[in-house]
């Protein structure tokens, strides 16, 4: 040691070379690559016939082929508008018996940019669509948040989180996690997008609560703060009790229900996760088997949230063989997901909220990465899922 004493400046060069690594490993460990690191190939013209580049091909290429398979399109308008001042709608392709015992409901979009996936598969399904039994449907509902997906947001037109707005009669729409209170500021600064050190932050909160902790209070569902990330809002929104009226009224006699709502921004890069919540998790599970994983942030890439659209299907099909599960494709680490989230909500708050910004270019790639690997796991898992519901449901002749 005496060395060290002669030479004190080594001493503090060592300590700052380790200062140094623990900080490049942490760094590392919570955030990693940064978006885009994981992209492989270009895209191709077959997978970009599939994936939309906006709402309104999206769209006119869903109400196209519905037609072209002989299908019955509906439409639910909400009141909000476009970037280009275009109407917005719930779009719905139904196929097979219009008063069905057996239907399988395959919906995209609850939390709008992330619909680009979930549009994608039911775009290639419709170009194969099975011969159904007489009392058997398929309905395709296209956009459950089609301000979101016009907007590329994940919340709607009123920033409701529209898969944490259908809570319970005896619910109320108030209250947020715990945890959530404490991170307000660093989630939701009421200023246009900055550099203001967020990673840096992010990783002290990480090392201070857990991952997990921080996890389940940042995305659990709160409806105390209208304008941050996960509001539940403090009603049913417009689309949602439209879409549940529609449901009421259609679907009254289905006796068994099995139903796919598309995701995207959860589990590992291009990697499809079937959650369920613990409620649902026995239903699911006797469809699609040990595949489904719950909904927990303590056991999966998920988490638990409040007034999810499962809950509301509980509660439109009572008496019904309901199955339901959520189908998401991870993409990129939490915190970068957290990170695009928080910059497009304060370029929508507070900034123009234009959608050719860059911060909503980067919520789009967060949600529905520009790679062609990617865009083709989920295709070939999103049409596997499908055939797999269609013949639990002994649908196809
Ligand atoms: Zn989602």
């Amino acid at each position: 040691m005496r060395w060290l004493l002669r030479h004190p400046w080594l001493g503090l060069l060592a300590l700052g070379v380790a200062l140094g690594v623990g900080v490049a490993a942490a760094f590392w460990i919570v955030v990693g690559p940064p978006p885009g690191w994981e992209r492989q190939m270009p895209v191709s013209p077959e997978t970009a016939r599939h994936f939309s580049p906006d709402y309104l091909t999206a769209r006119a290429r869903f109400r196209a082929k519905v037609q072209a398979a002989q299908g019955r399109l509906e439409q639910i308008p909400i009141d909000a508008r476009g970037p280009a001042g275009e109407a917005l709608t719930i779009d719905i392709g139904w196929f097979g018996a219009g008063r069905p015992r057996r239907v399988l409901l395959h919906s995209s979009g609850i939390h709008g940019v992330e619909g680009f996936a979930g549009s994608a598969i039911q775009l290639q399904g419709l170009d194969a669509m099975p011969r159904l039994q007489p009392d058997c449907a398929i309905v395709f509902v296209h956009f459950l948040n089609p301000y979101g997906v016009a907007w590329l947001r994940r919340a709607n037109e009123d920033n409701v989180d529209l898969n944490r707005n259908f809570l319970g009669p005896e619910e109320a729409y108030s209250g947020a996690p715990a945890g959530y209170r404490a991170l307000d500021p660093l989630l939701n600064p009421a200023s246009p997008p900055a550099r203001d050190f967020f990673y840096a932050r992010a990783i002290g909160q990480v090392a201070r609560h857990g991952m997990t902790t921080l996890k389940q209070a940042v995305a659990n569902g709160q409806y105390d703060y209208a304008k941050g990330l996960f509001f539940g809002g403090k009603r049913l929104q417009q689309g949602p009790e439209r879409y549940q009226a529609f449901l009421r009224e259609r679907l009254t006699g289905a006796a068994r229900v099995i139903a796919i709502d598309v995701h995207t921004g959860v589990g590992e890069y291009g990697e499809e996760l079937l959650l369920a919540e613990e409620e649902e998790f026995k239903a699911a599970w006797r469809v699609f088997g040990a595949r489904v994983t719950l909904a927990d942030a303590d056991r999966s890439a998920a988490y638990r949230i409040r007034g999810g659209y499962e809950k509301m299907l509980a509660r439109v099909f009572p008496g019904s063989d309901l199955h339901f599960v959520a189908e998401e494709f991870g993409t990129y680490r939490p915190i970068h997901i957290v990170r695009a989230l928080r910059d497009e909500n304060r370029w929508h708050h507070w900034g123009g909220g234009a959608p050719n910004h860059p911060a909503k270019q980067a919520l789009r790639e967060a949600f529905a990465p520009e790679d062609e690997a990617w865009r083709q796991a989920v295709l070939q898992r999103g049409q596997a899922l499908l055939r797999e519901a269609v013949d639990a449901l002994g649908a196809g002749t």
